[in-house]
């Protein structure tokens, strides 16, 4: 179990077994477990040594805060998490410089929300799958153009608060899997009569039904991370005496 560990004097903190398996699986060849442990322990003791009669509280790791703008996969990068002390948040930034360099764990003072930037479909793989699927009875390529336009026309205009999220597992933190509504669906199809005719079209309804909830039809979100001032900037409070001088000056010039 993870142990964040923060001085409240300094604003720092420790996080106590940083390759324990999460927020996401670390593959570190080196150093081996023994070695770190021991590695782990030391730099524990510099950081009490540090804060010695400084005042240390316990933070909890809030489930699901976890947010990255690269793949898991990706060893530099930085990533976000939040914790509580059971009264305040605490957004944590967690980064790596170069590949070879232990992770780092810093309380930044700002907060974040997740903005969705695009809805897209999986243009690609629908096409692939339409080829492979159909190899006897080829569509033609206007046919599939025709498909993936109307199909990104839903995919615009959708409202993603609406949508079911899919369990599907993604290799990026910032990109997540949704089914389309049923609204969304009945558009579609009633939209493919104008493409495909006869035996062409119950092929393209069963394809549709087929591959909705779980397959190339999901439609793909990519959120943003989007930052916000989590404490007053101490510029804007100095700026307010800065005002009521300038005030007061304008005052005695017209005085
Ligand atoms: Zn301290």
């Amino acid at each position: 179990m993870n142990q964040i560990i923060r001085c409240i004097n300094c604003d720092e903190i420790y996080l106590k077994t940083p390759f324990d398996q999460w927020p996401e699986y670390e593959t570190h060849p080196s150093p081996s477990p023994d070695n770190f442990r021991i590695h782990e322990r030391d730099d524990f003791q510099d950081f009490l040594n540090h804060h010695r009669g400084h005042r240390l509280e316990d933070l909890k790791i809030l489930e699901d805060s976890f947010i990255s703008e690269k793949p898991y996969s990706e060893p530099i990068k930085a990533s976000y998490f939040k914790a509580t002390n059971g009264k305040e948040r605490f957004v944590i930034k967690k980064f790596r410089k170069g590949i070879d360099e232990p992770l780092k764990y810093q309380l930044i003072a700002r907060d974040y929300s997740l903005k969705c930037t695009a809805i897209e479909i999986q243009s690609k793989e629908i096409k692939k799958q339409l080829e492979m699927e159909f190899k006897s009875r080829p569509f033609s390529q206007t046919q599939i153009a025709a498909l993936l336009k109307l199909y990104q026309h839903i995919a615009e205009n959708i409202d993603i608060k609406k949508l079911e999220r899919t369990p599907e597992e993604s290799h990026n933190p910032s990109e997540v899997y949704y089914k389309m509504d049923d609204t969304s669906l009945v558009y579609l199809l009633r939209n493919c009569h104008n493409i495909f005719k006869g035996k062409e079209y119950l092929d393209i309804e069963e394809f549709i039904h087929r591959h909705k909830d779980d397959g190339v039809l999901l439609l793909k979100a990519t959120y943003k991370i989007q930052f916000i001032e989590k404490y007053k900037s101490k510029k804007k409070a100095d700026s307010v005496p800065i005002a009521l001088e300038r005030k007061k000056a304008v005052e005695n010039r017209e005085a």
